[in-house]
């Protein structure tokens, strides 16, 4: 019998539960992760002289050879105003609607680096491939328009 290693499907949020802004998480299963959403949070009040705060990616840059991608929601600044300094640290392809990734990509121009960064427009309703992970983007209603709730199809459940 074939000794087969058993994978477990991982979320691992890496900010936004239980605190506003920094939305960011990641999915990882076998030798496939790509994370959620890549948002700031604004500095509290004990934070002086800090600008911004954003999401610890340590743990892909460990991994940086698993990374297939980040998918991004919305383009909300709790959601998409990391990415900038985050692609600096791990340059992987973003994929988001139209209106979200035109909002991200003055971001890139802002930052010098858009030429860098591989951007790639889904509409909402199609299906994208990341690894073992296939990511459904699935039209909502939100403050800001073109938003996109997501269903992630696993090898072991739907999320
Ligand atoms: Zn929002």
């Amino acid at each position: 019998m074939a000794n087969r290693k058993k994978n477990n499907l991982k979320v691992i949020p890496l900010g936004g539960l239980e605190e506003i802004g920094k939305n960011m998480t990641v999915f990882e299963y076998g030798d496939c992760i790509f994370a959620v959403d890549c948002g700031v949070a604004f500095p509290e009040d004990e934070m002086l002289g800090v600008d911004l705060v954003i999401p610890d990616v340590s743990y892909l840059e460990k991994n940086i050879e698993k990374v297939k991608g980040v998918v991004v929601t919305h383009g909300h600044e709790d959601h998409i105003g990391a990415l900038p300094y985050i692609l600096k640290k791990i340059n992987v392809p973003v994929y988001g609607t139209e209106l979200t990734l035109a909002l991200l990509e003055n971001k890139l121009i802002e930052h010098q680096m858009l030429n860098d960064i591989e951007l790639k427009v889904v509409k909402a309703g199609e299906t994208i491939k990341l690894g073992v992970f296939k990511v459904e983007l699935i039209h909502s209603t939100h403050s800001i328009a073109d938003s996109a709730a997501l269903a992630i199809f696993t090898p072991v459940c739907v999320v």
